[in-house]
Order: structure tokens, then C-alpha cells, then sequence
């Protein structure tokens, strides 16, 4: 904790913010537990409490009767102090949700997107979606603390602008400036891997996890490196694209969107298991694929391929055997060069996590050191599929948590 500054004010925000995210992480704790952890004497916690409550981000339970002495009152993060609209703009689809302060869903919905068919006519259709969450929402008495918008690429966290995202062929978008007008709410925009990991470590999984990495799989695959309790982020803020590595430069034959050959998740993203599986149908193996394609009137997707490994179909439970061995050569990798607690797996790809884990546990073993595999856990995500929405929602609610001040009153 930080004592003796010159700069008052900034020390009662860094104490304000300590105390709200004990809160948060504790809760229900009492104001003598927030004082014993922060070191902070007891007026001043009493102080800072009574900021929070009078911004309603917090608020007071029942008390602990059964111990000696005055009973203490349990402090608690207000669910109701203001509702949070997440974006998560995945290559394929857009998918919308708004959330209590605490990440409970309150509405959603998702929808498919064609990217082909051009940027100005997905960020319509985005923006219609948002501006539909904000008004089935605006009858509720609780205020937006603003707009979280995941989005694959690199981003400018500072600008809130996609820099350049290959798998959609978007380059320098202003996401900030686009939503704020549409809105009029405070918008974050990151990358939906680091929003993935940002959402483990507030509300999943990695709560109490200093070293993790998220990979996020889907059309691409991208990395949050969580390293020593924080996003590490790299000199531009570029740092985490994983699916990109070129872990087979040299001898392979596909392009990646990124423009070189070899990378990564050419060999293990939702594209190569769909090309698995037509590579498997063209030499006629009997397999219920077709037929489930046919009552489907549908493509060949990941969940129609889920569908048919959950009926014991072998080509769409090899496909997936043999991506999951791709993923987990990607995985040693990770696992050699940063010796994480754990490596989490999320994204539209999670929804074949029981087939893939087994193969990538086994091909990261395979290929990692030995003392170093031993201390790491692959998992799949909390969040499953919708990581990267959390984590747009995520991103905002650990806004609110590092600056309690300055919120619009209510
Ligand atoms: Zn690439």
C-alpha cells in the first residue's frame, strides 16, 4: 500500500480501487478483514466503505452473530450498481450480451455474420444488435458502465482501433470512435484472447492464478499471456499471436490469412478440422456425416462434425484426435517458453473440447520438457464458447474495480 505520497488524491483512488477489488475477490468480508489485508487502519477503511456504498458499488449483508465481540456487517459487490453490454465480434458470427456488475447475464443474443460481404455491413448489423441490448435493457434502474467490444487481431488499446485483423482482412477500424457515437457509452476495446484471459482471471477459473495462458480457437487462434498477475502485453500491445507461430515453415502448403505459410493455426483452427473431415468423405469412409448434412440442409460445420462424434462417428472423432495433436505441439511450445500454472482453451472450437483435450494433453506432453509439463494444467474454459463475450464484459468491470471514481452517480 502506498503511504506518504505527496498526491493525496491518488493514493485515496489506488486504497479505493485495493478495498473494492478485495471486495470483489473476497467477498462477503468485513471491514476489519479489509483493514487487517490492506494494512490500512480502521477509520480509513471505514472511510473508503463509505465511498463505495455511497456509489452503490457496494453493499451491506447480514452481520456475524456468533462471534465474540461487536458483531461485524459483511460487505458485498452490489450486482444491480450497473450493467455492463459486451461485444464479441468473432469472424463468423456477432454475438451481444449485457450483464450485472458481477457478469450475470441479464439478455443476449448471437447471430451469423458473413464477412465477405464486407466491414460496413458486419458493424451494422453489430450495431443494430447493441442498440437493441441497450433498450430491452433501459427499463432496469441500473446505469451502463459502458462497452466492452472483443475483437480478433492486434488493437489499439489506447485509440480503442483494430490495427489489423487477418482473419476478417479489417485494418485500422476505429472501434472507439464507430460505438461511442452509435452509443453514447464509455467503450474498451481488446483482443478477444487477452479479454478471454482478463475474464478467467476476474470471474473463472484463474482467479487466484498469477501465470496462465488462454488460447483462444476458433477461425484463428490467439493467445492471452497472463504472466506475474498481469496481461503481458508486449511493446505495441501486439504480444499473444500465437496461431501465427511457424511452428512448420518451410514444408507446408498452406496459406495462412496472415499471408506466410506454416503458421500455426493453419494446421489446427476450426478450417483445418473441417478440411480434415472432407479429406476423410472424399475417399467414401462410411461415416453419418453426410447423412446429418443432408437432413441439415447444411454445411460442413464444427458442431454438425461435434454432432457426429457425439454418435460415435470415427472420421469426425479421428478429424478431431488429429487436430487436437496439432494443438498440442502448439501447446509444448507455449508450455517450454513460458512454464505456465495453466493453459486454458476456449473460443467457438471449446464446443469439441472433450474430443480435443485428450489429444493435445497427450501431444503436449509428447513434445514438451518434461520437469516443466509436469507442473502445468490444461483446462477448458470456464466460459466455453463465449470466453471472449465474458471477457468483453470482463474488461469493463475491471475498469470499474481499478478507477471506483468518477462513475456517473445515480
Ligand atoms: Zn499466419
Amino acid at each position: 500500500m502506498i503511504t506518504n505520497q505527496v498526491d493525496q488524491t491518488f493514493v485515496r483512488e489506488t486504497n479505493l480501487s485495493t478495498v473494492l477489488r478485495l471486495i470483489h475477490s473476497e467477498s462477503p468480508i468485513s471491514r476489519a478483514q479489509l483493514a487487517v489485508i490492506t494494512g490500512l487502519n480502521k477509520s480509513t477503511v471505514s472511510s473508503l466503505v463509505d465511498e463505495l456504498l455511497e456509489q452503490n458499488l457496494i453493499h451491506e449483508t447480514g452481520s456475524n452473530s456468533g462471534m465474540a465481540g461487536r458483531p461485524a456487517t459483511w460487505l458485498e459487490i452490489n450486482p444491480q450498481a450497473g450493467m455492463i453490454v459486451g461485444v464479441e465480434l468473432g469472424v463468423d458470427f456477432v454475438s451481444v450480451a449485457v450483464t450485472d456488475f458481477l457478469g450475470t447475464i441479464l439478455w443476449r443474443h448471437k447471430e451469423e455474420a458473413d464477412p465477405t460481404e464486407g466491414q460496413e455491413k458486419m458493424l451494422d448489423q453489430t450495431l443494430r444488435i447493441v442498440k437493441e441490448a441497450m433498450s430491452a435493457n433501459k427499463k432496469r434502474s441500473s446505469r451502463f458502465f459502458g462497452l466492452g467490444l472483443a475483437t480478433p487481431g492486434t488493437v489499439d488499446l489506447n485509440e480503442g482501433v483494430l490495427i489489423f485483423a487477418p482473419n476478417l482482412h479489417w485494418r485500422d477500424v476505429p472501434f472507439r470512435k464507430i460505438f461511442s457515437e452509435q452509443t453514447k457509452l464509455k467503450i474498451f476495446v481488446e483482443n478477444d484472447a487477452n479479454a478471454a484471459a482478463i475474464a478467467e482471471h476476474l470471474f473463472g477459473i484463474a482467479r487466484q492464478c498469477q501465470d496462465f495462458i488462454f488460447v483462444f480457437a476458433g477461425v484463428g487462434i490467439g493467445g492471452g499471456l497472463f504472466l506475474n498477475g498481469n496481461l503481458y502485453r508486449g511493446k505495441n500491445g501486439y504480444a499473444g499471436e500465437i496461431g501465427h507461430s511457424p511452428i512448420l515453415a518451410g514444408q507446408s502448403q498452406t496459406i495462412c490469412h496472415c499471408g506466410n505459410r506454416g503458421c500455426w493455426e493453419t494446421y489446427a483452427n476450426q478450417y483445418s478440422i473441417i478440411q480434415r473431415v472432407q479429406a476423410r468423405l472424399e475417399v467414401k469412409r462410411s461415416s453419418v456425416i453426410p447423412k446429418l448434412m443432408a437432413e441439415q440442409n447444411g454445411q460442413l460445420s464444427i458442431s454438425l462434425i461435434k454432432q457426429a462424434a457425439d454418435l460415435g462417428d470415427n472420421e469426425a472423432i479421428d478429424s478431431f484426435i488429429e487436430a487436437g495433436r496439432a494443438m498440442g505441439q502448439g501447446f509444448a511450445g507455449l508450455i517450454n517458453i513460458f512454464n505456465p500454472e495453466k493453459i486454458i482453451l476456449g473460443g467457438p472450437l471449446s464446443i469439441a473440447g472433450d474430443f480435443l483435450l485428450p489429444s493435445i494433453k497427450e501431444a503436449a506432453k509428447q513434445h514438451s520438457l518434461p520437469e516443466i509439463d509436469r507442473q502445468v494444467e490444461v483446462l477448458l474454459s470456464s466460459f466455453g464458447t463465449d470466453a471472449s463475450l465474458i471477457g468483453a464484459i470482463a474488461i469493463v468491470a475491471n475498469d470499474v474495480l481499478s478507477k471506483p471514481v468518477n462513475l456517473e452517480r445515480r
